[in-house]
């Protein structure tokens, strides 16, 4: 638990919120700004900043839980799509320093827009940045 972190006194159930799942590691809640009708959050309840601290054991049972929770929103809402979106870093729109996985049902007409700019690229660049991304796997 680290002080300060909203996220952790949500998740250890400190600060109250609308919880739709809970376990030993997760806690599943309505965010409080959503986007759409039943965005939620999938949090961990032990604190990591960010994906880049984030073990694959925990991001295995996380990601395990998203499918779970997005077969209930789509049950139990029935919205025409889904989003799943993780924001790392100021600059990629994170806002909360602890890790958590966005769940936005996604409806005709929402006016949602998550798109973003495409780039002309060349071969040589794609391979340039393919093995530069290889080599530190
Ligand atoms: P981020 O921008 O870091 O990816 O997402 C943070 C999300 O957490 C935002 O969508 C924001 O609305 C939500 N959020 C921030 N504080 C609270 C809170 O106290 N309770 C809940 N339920 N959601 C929160
Ligand atoms: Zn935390």
């Amino acid at each position: 638990m680290k002080e300060d972190c909203i996220f952790c006194k949500i998740a250890k159930g400190k600060i109250p919120s609308a919880t739709i799942y809970e376990d030993n590691h997760f806690a599943v809640i309505l965010d409080v700004n959503p986007a759409t009708k039943g965005h939620c959050l999938i949090i961990p309840k032990e604190h990591f900043d960010n994906i880049y601290d984030l073990d694959g054991e925990t991001a295995g049972k996380l990601f395990s839980l998203a499918t779970c929770i997005a077969r209930a929103l789509k049950d139990a809402l029935k919205c025409d799509g889904l989003n799943v979106i993780q924001n790392n870093g100021e600059i990629a729109g994170q806002t909360v320093n602890h890790f958590h996985l966005h769940l936005i049902p996604r409806y005709e007409g929402d006016g949602v827009d998550l798109t973003w700019p495409q780039h002309e690229v060349s071969q040589d660049e794609l391979e340039e940045i393919r093995k530069t991304v290889k080599k530190a796997i």
